[in-house]
């Protein structure tokens, strides 16, 4: 039984969708003023992990991400620019895609997009105004008014007396509670602005998600999820809008993930620890960075740093090095694939960690136990796993594999793909690294120890380690 960890309740509670094996999904995406950060990474990799997982459960999954496409960043980054406010959108959206393919992310079913919803936003906002929770202004703006939703705090856990405690009234122009929220923002000169019933201007943000949502989910659905940054206000102001257009229940299930600081800070432009997508992936294989993301549960907040992806590194390589002699001895099997006790309990662990709040780092665990095991019993023919069993295990490993959507290449081509990114990340080609190798087995020939020596070590400086063995001198990044 799937338990999911629901921040309405602050509770992990059995997973039981609102329509028989379907499950809808609505994840808050990103406001494309800028190029997508290692931040974006985890959280589109938390939400890839748990649509996976409702696929593997047999759900049919409606899976819906909204790209903001119009919000006061985007505005003042276009104008910083000098181009038009859809010009950068666009190019942040391919940006996004770009980043987020190379990491091998499924794409959601719908991806609807804020300026294209302009009619559902305003139908949403005159329900709102009907209902008598939201009230226009004479500047053509419209305020939802938070006092009289009984419901507000709700998600956040908090309370509306204590709000406004801690907010200083800042004036705006017919606001009439400091914590009401704008659902429509009249535009001033230069703004990019649509027409509506109270003039010309352009949805608030929280607006969007709520119009979009119900609309390809239902006025009611299962799991909404996001950063734990969006809980308060936008998550709780979506409820707010929802609940208060439609009457009904908006969401069934809250699933936030967890933040992501480089070595101990929060990553900002200011600290200079500001890592885009394109800046981890120049260093390291893209299956590194999503194993490194999935190695810790996406509730716990992550630590981001350069060595730590260096050990997912030699993890990974190591895994296929394992895989790749497994699919050697899984070649000569004559029959089925043959699932023993070990591959079976590994299974078994594997859903019983994502059933378990989808808990990927349990997973992670139990793959270097499995991988462990394999390299144990490999090596000699005594204890060595029949044909058919090492396919049992390569079948069980893909299994899992495929839904954390790692170890699932062909292993030489992977490893070759992180040796070329090695030798760029330690900026020495491969020709060079070969030459004082074969300078040093030369050396050795004529039993020249020392100069062989000073060869190793050189190539030791350089990062790079030798071990000889019978196929001959192999190398490997440190
Ligand atoms: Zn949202």
């Amino acid at each position: 039984m799937l338990r999911i960890y629901n921040t309405l309740t602050e509770k992990k509670e059995d997973f039981i969708p609102i329509h028989e094996n379907k499950v809808g999904i609505y994840a808050c995406g990103m406001t494309v003023y800028d190029k997508p950060h290692i931040g974006h990474a985890r959280k589109e990799v938390a939400i890839d992990l748990i649509v996976s997982y409702l696929k593997y459960c047999g759900y049919e999954v409606n899976y819906v991400r909204n790209f903001t496409d119009v919000d006061d960043k985007i505005i003042a980054r276009a104008n910083e620019r000098k181009i038009g406010f859809t010009e950068l959108s666009e190019e942040n959206i391919d940006a996004f895609y770009k980043a987020m393919d190379a990491l091998g992310l499924q794409r959601p079913d719908v991806e609807p997009k804020a300026t294209e919803h302009i009619a559902e936003i305003i139908g949403m906002i005159e329900k709102l105004i009907a209902n008598g929770f939201a009230y226009p202004t004479n500047d053509g703006s419209v305020y939802f008014a938070v006092e009289k939703f009984k419901g507000y705090g709700k998600l956040s856990n908090r309370k509306i007396d204590e709000l406004l405690a801690g907010t200083r009234f800042e004036p705006e122009a017919g606001k009439r509670n400091p914590l009401d929220f704008a659902l429509w923002k009249s535009s001033k000169p230069d703004e990019p602005k649509w027409s509506s019933p109270w003039g010309e201007g352009r949805p608030g943000w929280h607006i969007e998600c709520s119009a979009m949502s119900t609309k390809y989910l239902g006025e009611t659905f299962d799991i909404h999820a996001g950063g734990r940054d969006l809980i308060f206000p936008h998550h709780e102001n979506e409820i707010a809008q929802a609940e208060c257009a439609t009457g009904k229940p908006f969401v069934k299930y809250w699933v936030h993930n967890g933040f992501l600081t480089v070595e101990g800070e929060k990553m900002s432009k200011s600290l200079h620890n500001f890592i885009t997508v394109d800046d981890a992936l120049l260093q390291y294989h893209p299956e590194v960075l999503r194993y490194f993301m999935l190695s810790t549960h996406y509730r716990t907040p992550i630590d981001f740093s350069m060595a730590s992806l260096k050990e997912t590194e030699k993890k990974i390589n190591y895994f296929y090095q394992t895989l790749k002699t497994l699919a050697q001895f899984a070649s000569k099997a004559e029959k089925e694939p043959a699932v023993n006790a070990k591959a079976e309990e590994f299974i078994k662990e594997f859903r019983e960690s994502m059933d378990d709040d989808f808990n990927s780092a349990r997973v992670v665990a139990a793959f270097v136990g499995i991988f462990k095991h394999l390299n144990e019993v490999l090596v000699s023919k005594k204890t060595r796993p029949s044909p058919e069993e090492c396919a049992g295990f390569a079948k069980v490993i893909k299994e899992s594999g495929a839904v954390l959507g790692v170890l699932l290449k062909d292993p030489d081509t992977i490893m070759n793909e992180i040796r070329e990114i090695q030798l760029k990340r330690y900026g020495i080609a491969k020709a060079d690294i070969e030459s004082l190798i074969e300078k040093r087995n030369a050396f050795r020939k004529e039993k020249n120890f020392e100069s062989a020596d000073k060869m190793r070590d050189e190539l030791l400086a350089k990062g790079v380690s030798i071990q000889d063995t019978p196929n001959g001198t192999e190398w490997n990044f440190n």
